[in-house]
């Protein structure tokens, strides 16, 4: 590992003040970016300690009715906060579905936004070509193993795709990703955080240069009632998923009025399956209606030499998700 500086931050304006330094990054509980520190992947010159800035702590409630989930809540915090798993049961899933206790009580909702993919070729730097790490060396998954890789918005760059089970949820409820930075406050509507890798595969989101997310805020909730994270994974614990599904309903007796569907491990973001949502609004839980649904979100796939089975297994997680949520399975 590269020797670095350390600096802790007291307050916001003195992470911002830090981070306008070439090669700055900020640091809460670490859980990946010193993994990928120690395998030479991710080289800062300074860590900014922000783990100090109380600003940045703590679940409040929001005048409409939301929640807001600041940047430093510990993702285990997040997971068994009452207001969490009674209205927001779908999140609450996503976070218990996510590595291991142990990483769960250090890492941070803000670092889980920012965690970057899994591919192995990312990882091993004995494989030179990772246009993500290496920007321009090319994608050595192209020519390797691509079982774990996306199906769907992968571009000739990369095909790799977003860990995160948190943000799955996030993305089928709509949150807003709240950040700050020298250009002043914004608001990232959830699905425009994250990014596709078209050419820039090296940026995994719409965050700018020295910018710091201060919380997530959720919209007042909606499917408390209905609400299902379903995670297809080699193991049972501590395992990234193959294809994972967020599935929430607002129910009228057995008519779906609301649905509100996004996959992982099936992209380089969170996948919100629109089509998918559309074709359930109106109908009943029957299974082939399920089935002609769940094949519209991967209607547009294409899969890897390694992940065919991939499609197969995203049609089946989501009409699974979908009948759990819906109390039918
Ligand atoms: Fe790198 Fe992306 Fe290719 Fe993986 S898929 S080797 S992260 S460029």
């Amino acid at each position: 590992m590269d020797a670095i500086s350390y600096q802790r931050a007291p307050d916001i304006g003195a992470a911002l003040a830090a981070a306008s330094q070439p090669g700055t990054m900020f640091i809460g509980g670490g859980t990946n970016l010193l993994d990928l520190m120690k395998g030479g992947v991710m080289r800062p010159v300074t860590l900014v300690d922000i783990t100090h800035i109380d600003a940045l702590n703590g679940i409040t409630a929001l005048p409409d009715g939301g929640l807001r989930i600041g940047a430093l809540v510990r993702n285990s915090d997040a997971a068994n906060h009452a207001w969490v798993r009674e209205r927001y049961p779908l999140l609450s899933q996503a976070f218990l579905a996510g590595a291991s206790a142990q990483l769960r009580n250090m890492a941070t909702v803000g670092g889980n936004l920012m965690q970057r993919t899994r591919c192995y070729y990312f990882y091993d730097t004995g494989f030179p070509q990772c246009n993500k790490r290496n920007p321009g060396s090319g994608c050595a998954a192209l020519q390797g193993n691509t079982r774990i890789h996306a199906i769907l918005g992968a571009s000739a760059q990369c095909i790799a795709t977003n860990p995160s089970d948190m943000s799955v949820a996030l993305a089928a409820l709509d949150a807003v990703v709240r950040v700050t930075g020298p250009q002043g406050d914004r608001a990232i509507p959830f699905a425009e955080f994250h990014r596709l890798p078209g050419d820039r595969p090296e940026l995994d989101t719409t965050l700018k240069q020295g910018e710091l997310i201060t919380s997530v805020d959720l919209p007042p909730p909606m499917f408390a009632d209905h609400a299902k994270y379903l995670k297809v994974r080699d193991r049972a614990s501590y395992a990234f998923a193959l294809v994972s599904v967020a599935a929430a309903l607002q129910m009228d007796g057995r008519t779906i009025k609301q649905a509100r569907i996004a996959l992982g491990g099936v992209a380089h973001k969170p996948w919100r399956a629109t089509a998918t949502e559309q074709a359930l609004t109106g109908q009943s839980l029957d299974t082939n209606t399920l089935q002609h649904a769940a094949a519209l979100a991967v209607r547009d796939a294409k899969p890897q030499r390694d992940n065919a089975f991939k499609v197969q297994l995203a049609q089946r997680a989501i009409v699974r998700a979908i009948q759990q949520a819906g109390g039918v399975a």
